[in-house]
């Protein structure tokens, strides 16, 4: 009988292909001079109104803060693309803009279920006892950070992790644990001289390279922003309902990236493009389930809704301003998405989109 191998690092990357992640890799559990960087992007600001941030910033210094004892940090991630154009590429004002990574089922689900049974597997294989915390972006951990040191890619200048040869369109999750694994070499920076995310981005938010500030970005702004959203940062919003994939749409090593065709990932049909006013009309019954079964969830109808009212407003078309004028009902006469759906008219008003009355040509 050959000897028990024990649960060896490759065994675990074995392990997560045959569970579908895309990548894995080990790093070791330690305190890296780049975890300091977020205490000065805290200071300077750039968090706005994500205090949790703030509240956990110790423990995201180090993951032996999270799991004291901690020897690896096995990373993992999965790649969530599917073959649909960019939204750069998407001329259409009237179509919504939602971020890739939203139009599927919710990852949180998803690859938190996958994460699970890749731990209960390694509980399984281990001839000692284990210690472990499994995390799928929601934990206190600079999951980005661990990625680049387990060599699953860099972290490009849109802070997004990059890989050379899947992109940037990739879940991240990873297993704090308290076995002393085989590491993997760090990936290197392949961004270069590059700079089309700095440029392109439309409300200035990279402020330098890996440095974005939150409170400018329109992830933050349609996503994690709960009250009313700058009225000088709305036109900019154009027509990004849930979050913006700008700063990746542009990135050469997503021109092209690899294609899942994992059917979690697939787009559901109310969210793959739609009319804004389509979107805008669709009643809460119709809309919350939609929301429900996707990443979606984090933000909720509410803000789906006020994020639509100013995408109306920006698309500067006839038809929005008649969507917009019709007797607001459910999620659509919130205060707050009210709010935003007469600056929205007040805006078509100023562009000289009017609703056209019906029967007239
Ligand atoms: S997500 Fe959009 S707004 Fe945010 S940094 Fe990237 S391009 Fe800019
Ligand atoms: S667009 Fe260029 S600079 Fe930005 S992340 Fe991609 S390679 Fe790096």
């Amino acid at each position: 009988m050959p000897d028990d191998p024990g649960l060896t690092a490759a065994r675990i990357k074995d392990q997560a292909r045959a569970l579908g992640f895309s990548l894995c890799g080990i790093a070791p559990a330690g305190a890296f001079p780049e975890l300091r960087f977020l205490r000065e992007w805290l200071d300077r600001g750039y968090a706005g109104e994500m205090r949790y941030m703030a509240r956990t910033a110790d423990r995201r210094a180090d993951v032996r803060n999270v799991l004291p004892g901690a020897r690896s940090v096995v990373a993992l991630a999965t790649n969530y693309n599917v073959d649909r154009p960019y939204t750069v590429e998407q001329a259409d004002p009237g179509r919504a803009r939602i971020s890739r990574y939203a139009w599927g089922a919710d990852y949180h689900a998803v690859v938190g279920g996958r994460t699970a049974a890749l731990l209960d597997w390694m509980r399984h294989a281990s001839p000692e006892p284990l210690e472990a915390r499994p995390y799928v972006d929601t934990g206190p951990v600079q999951e980005r950070v661990y990625a680049q040191r387990a060599g699953l890619g860099w972290i490009g200048k849109n802070s997004c992790l990059i890989n050379a040869e899947l992109g940037s369109w990739l879940f991240l999750s990873e297993i704090i644990c308290t076995l002393p694994l085989d590491t993997d070499p760090p990936a290197l920076d392949q961004c270069g001289a590059c700079t089309l995310c700095l440029e392109a981005c439309p409300t200035g938010a990279i402020v330098e390279p890996r440095a974005v500030d939150a409170t400018r970005c329109l992830s933050y702004l349609t996503i994690e922003l709960r009250g009313e959203m700058d009225e000088a940062l709305r036109p900019e919003v154009g027509s990004h309902v849930y979050g913006c994939d700008i700063c990746q749409d542009v990135c050469p090593w997503n021109a092209p990236a690899a294609v899942s065709d994992d059917p979690a990932w697939q787009p559901h049909p109310a969210l793959d493009r739609p009319r804004l006013t389509d979107l805008w009309r669709r009643p809460d019954a119709e809309l919350r389930p939609i929301v429900k079964r996707s990443a979606m969830s984090h933000a909720g109808v509410r803000s789906l809704r006020r994020n639509t009212a100013v995408a109306l407003g920006n698309s500067g078309s006839a038809a929005a301003a008649e969507a917009l004028a019709e007797p607001a009902a459910g999620s659509r006469a919130n205060p707050l998405v009210e709010t935003h759906a007469a600056w929205a008219r007040e805006r078509l008003r100023h562009l000289g989109a009017a609703p056209q009355t019906p029967g007239k040509p």
